[in-house]
């Protein structure tokens, strides 16, 4: 042991080795001298606590010595490419989940990104009013298409929805109370829960109500001198079925009104387009729910409405313009690159159908039966090639999910390709596929590797089937 630990070779013989060298061309010497040290302490704990792998590597070698530097080098050579490498990068998603939280929920539209890149790569007028030739503001850009859209008096965007609620009630609401009813006291993922916001901003939770009823009454005998909101809150990602009882927004909005309390409404998803004749839920579009009189709404940027990750206020003029004037908005503001992939996403809104075909979520959200298993089949054929007779491959129909806690109990009928085999492990694979470039996140259901087509492009097709051959057969 001690003969290998003092073949160790120094930091300076190894910095010194031509493939280490190299990289001192253009990386930061420390950071390489740090890699060169973290990786001389792993492998002196390595022979200290007789690693297996190492030993066996060892034998490998007739000249121990020798064996110690090139099992370093190539071991620091490794550690540079990895921490030098881009980490947050494309996935290819197979799980049929179309807005999956952990995958970036909603993919933009490709079409968008030539705009995207002349508008921000260059210099731009973000907060420039170019008939004035003074400043101006940010939130001018997109208010007219934010009108247009959903039939609102006036409009505004912030980082995402939950800094939009967390705005909404500091600036309308703090120390005065907002009444809830028990059953819209949701928790989204990502620890977003609607007491402890109310409790960050400043308003004081008023509960009425029980879990599963609600009634106008139960409103109305808690409004008080303190009152200062009515909220609704969109149940997105749970439906509480049975004996169940809420109010109508109307009811809720007349009540209210005549108490001369406002009703805002976190909407969560938000959609601008109806999509009840792809078969998909009766969720209100935005625009149907201020039609009933709803103060203000806010909803997100990235779930249904298919764009980056916003979140968007809309409703009475004199109600956003407070909310433009409080400080916090400097804190929670959009930045560029999502103001410019918004305005683009809602500019194909304007042509219902573009969005429909161009916007991805949309898109994979109504794509036909017929399309999803022509893809289906494409993999299917691609993968037979190839497969080994302990695997079975099935195409089989399938349930995919909205995701992005839009539309819970939504079931999207589906077509995927299923794997299954005799000898190898399947987890293995699920897991050896992720640590592919692109990564293929796949589902494993029950005993089955399932890909859901829905969410996977004709051209990202060949790049899956390869993947898994690579995989498959070559075991890497
Ligand atoms: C998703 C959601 C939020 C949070 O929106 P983000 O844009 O993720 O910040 C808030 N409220 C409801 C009801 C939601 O569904």
């Amino acid at each position: 042991m001690k003969q290998l630990l003092r073949a160790i070779p120094s930091v300076n013989e190894l910095v010194a080795e031509t493939e280490i060298q190299q990289y001192l061309n253009f990386y930061n010497r420390e950071m390489i001298v740090d890699i060169v040290r973290e990786e001389q302490d792993k492998l002196r704990n390595a022979i200290i606590n007789h690693d297996q792998d190492l030993t066996k590597f060892m034998v490998d070698y007739q000249d121990e010595t020798k064996g110690i530097k090139e099992y370093l080098i190539n071991k620091i050579y490794q550690m540079i490419q990895s921490r030098t490498e881009a980490k947050f990068k494309r996935v290819i998603n197979c799980t049929g989940t179309v807005l999956h939280t952990n995958l970036g929920r909603a993919p933009l539209s490709s079409g968008i990104m030539e705009k995207l890149t002349e508008t921000v790569s260059n210099y731009s007028n973000l907060e420039y009013d170019l008939d004035q030739g003074s400043r101006g503001s940010r939130y001018d850009h997109i208010e007219d298409l934010i009108t247009t859209l959903t039939g609102a008096e006036s409009a505004m965007v912030v980082n995402n929805n939950a800094a939009a609620v967390m705005l909404v009630l500091k600036a309308l609401a703090q120390d005065k109370e907002v009444i809830l009813s028990r059953g819209e006291l949701v928790e989204i993922g990502g620890s977003f829960r609607i007491p402890e916001v109310m409790k960050q901003s400043g308003a004081h939770l008023v509960e009425v109500g029980t879990t599963n009823k609600t009634h106008l009454k139960d409103y109305e005998q808690a409004i008080s001198e303190e009152t200062g909101l009515i909220m609704k809150v969109h149940t997105s990602n749970y439906e509480i079925i049975g004996f169940t009882d809420s109010v109508s927004r109307s009811e809720l909005v007349e009540m209210s009104h005549n108490n001369g309390i406002t009703v805002v409404e976190d909407l969560g998803s938000g959609l601008f387009l109806d999509l009840t004749e792809y078969g998909l839920d009766n969720e209100p579009t935005i625009k149907e729910v201020l039609d009933t009189g709803v103060d203000l709404v806010t909803f997100s940027g990235d779930k249904l409405l298919g764009g980056p990750q916003t979140g968007i206020i809309a409703g009475r003029r004199e109600l956003i313009q407070l909310l433009k004037q409080d400080q916090l908005t400097r804190a929670l503001r959009v930045d560029k690159l999502s103001l410019k992939a918004l305005e683009e996403t809602l500019r194909l809104y304007l042509q219902p159908e573009q969005a429909r075909e161009k916007i991805p979520v949309l898109n994979m959200l109504t794509i036909s039966q017929d399309e999803i298993k022509t893809r289906a089949k494409l993999l299917y054929d691609k993968l037979s090639e190839f497969i080994t007779k302990e695997y079975k491959l099935e195409i089989e129909s399938n349930i995919s999910r909205v995701g992005g806690g839009a539309m819970p109990t939504q079931e999207l009928p589906t077509w995927v390709v299923t794997l299954t085999c005799s000898s190898t492990d399947l987890h293995k694979i699920w897991d050896q596929l992720r640590q592919q470039n692109p990564p293929i996140v796949t589902r494993l259901q029950k005993d089955k590797l399932v890909f859901d087509l829905r969410t996977v492009s004709i051209k990202e097709i060949d790049i899956v089937a390869s993947k898994v051959t690579k995989v498959i057969i070559k075991g890497e």
